[in-house]
């Protein structure tokens, strides 16, 4: 059974396949320096939010030594929007490392590449098959979905994992490895969708268990989810001549390396608040709540601090939550903000 329906997601694939910047077409080799850059950046990520950051680093560093010589500042304003900062240093280290210790060449084996920075099991796995036709076995969520419906995995994720894995590696063909992988996220994320599978044009149907006990949306069976926690904090849109105070965070801990609203209070001053923001991290979701004013007389600049033109603070950077709080303080601008008094007279 598992080579019959390897057969016949490759025979869908070769067919229905999406078309994807980073895939090779007509049997080539994909570049491996492309399907790594996919892979980072399609890590918690969809296809569609992915494409336009792919083509613009692309354009840009059009090789791995292009992007290990770039600076990292470069990087990170490049990467703004994409989340999960620390995968773009991870990025930016990887790149260094393979073009001052290999040559300027990824390593071909899921060992190998599990050694550089930010590529895990899923990465390494994905990129020896797609890149090198590696035999491994790339399972995230789409192929979990897949092959729990598939054999109708009745333990819980995500317990069932190993199960799943060694479901997947023995259905995995060789040669045609790296097809298979891009099969399965196809079909996970075309057909066999979390709600609603399309089990009519799936082309595993005639294998497909779920589908047999006419309960598809009933896998994976999930272990009921701990409450994700709530914090809350405060953020400064602090202007000065039609310019508001950044700081670039501590390149550790969250946002690192990224450019921010302070959240420590930078001045003595009458604040007036501009509303709140929510945003959700992987472990914890977050309302921020903004306050804003207005300073006369310049500033002295801190260690870490920079003053952006209010009109060019989309060139800046800024990662989600800061540009959902900067929309704020825009609009906070707009209604008409009154110089703020100085208490003491001084920046805090
Ligand atoms: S038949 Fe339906 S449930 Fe089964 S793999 Fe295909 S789309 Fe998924």
């Amino acid at each position: 059974m598992p080579v019959d329906a390897s057969e016949a997601l490759l025979c869908w694939y070769a067919v229905d396949k999406r078309r994807l910047p980073w895939r090779a077409e007509g049997g080539a080799r994909p570049d491996p320096y492309r399907v790594w850059l996919s892979e980072i950046m399609l890590q918690q990520t969809t296809v569609a939010t992915v494409r336009p950051y792919f083509e613009r680093f692309t354009t840009r560093w059009p090789t791995v030594a292009a992007l290990a010589a770039a600076e990292e500042g470069e990087v990170m304003a490049a990467w703004a929007g994409l989340g999960y900062y620390a995968r773009a240093r991870n990025l930016l280290a990887c790149a260094r490392l393979v073009a001052a210790e290999h040559g300027g060449r990824f390593p071909d084996d899921e060992a190998s590449l599990r050694s550089l920075p930010g590529i895990g099991v899923y990465s390494a796995a994905a990129i020896a098959a797609i890149a090198f036709g590696r035999r491994a076995v790339p399972v995230d969520g789409n192929v979990e979905r897949v092959l729990s419906r598939l054999y109708a995995v009745k333990e819980p994720l995500p317990a069932a994992r190993s199960k799943i894995r060694a479901l997947a590696d023995a259905m995995i063909p060789d040669p045609g490895a790296g097809d298979f992988a891009q099969a399965m996220m196809d079909l996970g994320s075309a057909i066999c969708t979390p709600r609603s599978p399309d089990c009519g044009r799936c082309p595993l149907r005639a294998w497909c268990a779920a589908f047999a006990e006419g309960d598809p949306e009933g896998y994976p069976i999930k272990a009921p989810k701990a409450a994700r926690p709530h914090r809350t904090g405060t953020a400064y849109w602090l202007e000065h001549d039609g310019k508001v105070l950044l700081v670039r965070r501590p390149a550790r801990g969250l946002l690192g390396g990224m450019l921010g609203l302070p959240e420590i209070e930078p001045a003595a001053i009458a604040w007036q608040e501009a509303g709140a923001v929510d945003h959700v991290f992987t472990h914890f979701a977050l309302t921020m709540r903004l306050l804003c004013a207005e300073i006369e007389g310049q500033p002295e600049g801190r260690h870490g601090e920079t003053w952006s033109p209010v009109d060019r603070l989309g060139d800046a950077g800024l990662p989600t939550l800061f540009a959902k709080l900067a929309a704020r303080g825009l609009a906070w601008r707009e209604k008409g903000k009154a110089p703020a008094p100085v208490r003491q007279g001084t920046i805090a």
